[in-house]
């Protein structure tokens, strides 16, 4: 398990929805332990709020893929009216979006919102701001604070501007829009200090992965907020995936996160699913689901892999409940060992999948028959499970490798050496591309 670093913790929710803890490892404020909640993965809709039947489906899709908090926009006082039949339809807790108009704010209170968004950045009467504060602290709703690297500039004053980008961490890469970053969280946490509300989580964002990592790494030393990680504007899936990962995956394996949204030009569900995935490859949360191994193919290729790793994950997705490992190899030179590992596995060779479930063979078949077969032993192997009848994980039986000096050759030469079964009743012709 990583190393997590220990922050207060916030709570949102209510007895409907369930709670949502964020960060923990040190004391409440009542002196009672906290410990660190595991890392929960946000989203946001990406439609109108007031279009109520819209939103509440896009927040309830959000929650199907596996989002734990999902977090709506309210630029219009339409949004917040809209907010009093989207929060009791909604299935997890809800996070107001508040920029520039403080009294979407309150007005997102009063509608039963679990957490309030704030961005002081474009809320410049600190009044306002106060006003906001105590209406979250009379319901206990706690209050994300957001520096922004495209909302902290100062932009009407000149002058002001030159000083703040002359300031601290001159040494840094992006050492002006750091101390930036970091002057404005400190005056922003010192009117919410001001007002006794602790209740708070941070962010910094930016569509600058190593900005983000930089940011964020300051911010842990400095506060005991919890952390909420993302690269904002991080563009389409295709690289905005990289950008995020690259970010994320630095901080959650110094310890720093909490809470996390991956944010793309896409169907949101892509971020919670790839957020997710990310928590799961670094062992921060429980996965929920199958886990698909699959090689990359190459000249040694003996079936459709691309497409059959393909069918499988969506098959495994739908039908498979428990952390499963399983193993789809595209022919004998990994596939043993990966085999060995995987709960449920299948190796190419020859048009045909040689099916293992702990390291026990179990079939032998022909290329069209592998998807099915090995879906059969997958939910097979959960019932057993579930049953107490096997554990997952458990090696039963070692696999020996095959001969490394063999491996550089096709099926056909391993099968004709022995090293792989021949398929009952089928022939071999050695040579017959
Ligand atoms: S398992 Fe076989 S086909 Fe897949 S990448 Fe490795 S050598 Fe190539």
């Amino acid at each position: 398990m990583l190393p997590r670093r220990p922050t207060r913790q916030i709570t949102l929710g209510d007895d409907r929805v369930g709670y949502v803890r964020i960060g923990g490892g040190k004391p409440a404020r009542d002196g009672s332990p906290t410990a660190p909640a595991p890392v929960s993965v946000q989203s946001m809709t990406s439609g109108y709020t007031h279009d109520v039947e819209r939103c509440v489906a896009e927040i309830n899709r959000l929650a199907a893929a596996g989002a734990d908090v999902v977090r709506v926009a309210v630029p219009e006082k339409k949004d917040t009216d809209a907010l009093r039949h989207i929060v009791p339809q909604a299935r997890v807790p809800i996070v107001a979006d508040v920029h520039f108009h403080f009294q979407r704010a309150l007005e997102a209170v009063d509608a039963g919102v679990h957490k309030i968004r704030l961005n002081p950045g474009n809320i410049s009467d600190r009044s306002q701001v106060r006003d906001v504060i105590q209406a979250c602290k009379a319901r206990g709703l706690p209050i994300r604070v957001g520096v922004n690297e495209g909302s902290i500039i100062e932009r009407r004053d000149k002058q002001k501007r030159q000083k703040e980008l002359g300031a601290v961490f001159g040494d840094r890469k992006h050492g002006s829009l750091l101390a930036i970053m970091i002057a404005k969280l400190e005056e922003y946490l010192d009117v919410f200090y001001a007002e006794d509300f602790h209740d708070v989580a941070i962010s910094a964002k930016s569509m600058d992965a190593a900005l983000v990592v930089d940011a964020c790494t300051e911010i842990a030393h400095r506060f005991d907020h919890p952390l909420h990680l993302g690269v904002t504007h991080a563009g389409p899936r295709e690289t905005g995936c990289i950008r995020s990962i690259a970010a994320l995956s630095a901080l959650l394996c110094k310890g720093v996160g909490d809470t996390l949204r991956i944010s793309y030009a896409s169907d949101p569900v892509y971020e919670v699913e790839d957020g997710l995935e990310l928590l799961y490859a670094l062992g921060l949360r429980e996965r929920k689901g199958a886990d698909l191994i699959a090689c990359p193919t190459c000249g040694r290729i003996q079936v459709d892999l691309f497409t059959l790793v393909q069918d499988v994950r969506r098959q495994l997705a739908e039908k498979i409940r428990l952390p499963m490992k399983v193993a789809v190899m595209g022919c004998v030179v990994n596939g043993p060992g990966e085999c060995e590992g995987a709960d449920v596995a299948v190796f190419a060779g020859d048009r045909r999948g040689i099916v293992y479930v702990q390291g026990r063979k179990v079939a032998n078949v022909p290329e069209d028959r592998i998807l099915g077969t090995l879906l059969d032993e997958c939910l097979k192997f959960q019932s057993r499970v579930e049953r107490g009848e096997a554990r997952l994980g458990q090696k039963t039986v070692d696999i020996t490798p095959p001969d490394p000096i063999g491996d550089a050759s096709t099926a056909r030469e391993k099968i004709a050496a022995g090293k792989v079964d021949q398929a009952p009743g089928t022939s071999l012709t050695i040579g017959k591309s």
